[in-house]
């Protein structure tokens, strides 16, 4: 039976990389891939999933409304067989494209393989990666580390000048901030000195 996977970790682990590597092994024995990325991450304006060591290949974009199951069956009908769908930034997914994604793996029994963040920078849950790590087959972890040397499970959001940054909408494309991964402990004392998030509180209410 085909499964649903989530590969979760936190930025700049590389899963845009891994993504794409594992499309090339279908590619190259001569298997279809279907690729989906959120839509507003089509900064140059073609829909590519880009990883950061260069490497490229077109995917349909996805927006909050559309039906990925039905463009699957779509490219079925135009294209013939799928072997493997393949979603990028999978936790921008909203709950009814999870559960279409569970279709194609139970219904069409195509794997699905997802590349997400757990959380956003203020540590709270995206919805589309709550679903995943609920409903999904397998969950996988690609791990990156902190500056501590630790694992870095938390995204941290900084300012120009490395600043943690304890506000702002979920969704933050380009400007001048960016992300660090950071270990709990390291998420909960950098942003801990700026803002009382509910994490935060929990964490001194248990000293
Ligand atoms: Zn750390």
């Amino acid at each position: 039976m085909a499964k649903l996977y989530f590969y979760y970790s936190s930025m700049n682990a590389g899963k845009s990389t891994t993504l794409l590597q594992s499309s090339y092994n279908y590619n190259e024995r001569g298997m279809q891939t279907l690729l989906f990325a959120p839509k507003f991450d089509d900064r140059s304006g073609e829909p590519m999933i880009h990883s950061r060591i260069g490497l490229k290949q077109k995917a349909i974009l996805f927006s909050e409304g559309f039906n990925i199951y039905q463009s699957v069956n779509e490219a079925i009908d135009d294209k013939g067989k799928v072997h493997c769908i393949l979603v990028d930034e999978a936790h921008f997914l909203s709950k009814s494209q999870v559960a279409q994604l569970v279709t194609i793996a139970k219904k069409l029994k195509i794997p699905v393989l997802c590349y997400g963040l757990r959380s956003d920078f203020l540590g709270e849950p995206f919805v589309g990666s709550q679903y995943l790590l609920t409903w999904a087959d397998t969950l996988i972890e690609i791990k990156t580390i902190c500056y501590c040397g630790s694992k870095a499970t938390m995204n941290m959001r900084v300012d120009h000048t490395g600043k943690p940054v304890s506000s702002g909408s979920q969704i933050q494309i380009g400007g001048n901030e960016s992300y660090m991964s950071v270990c709990m402990k390291h998420f909960i004392e950098e942003l801990g000195v700026i803002e009382q998030l509910a994490l935060v509180n929990n964490f001194e209410g248990c000293k």
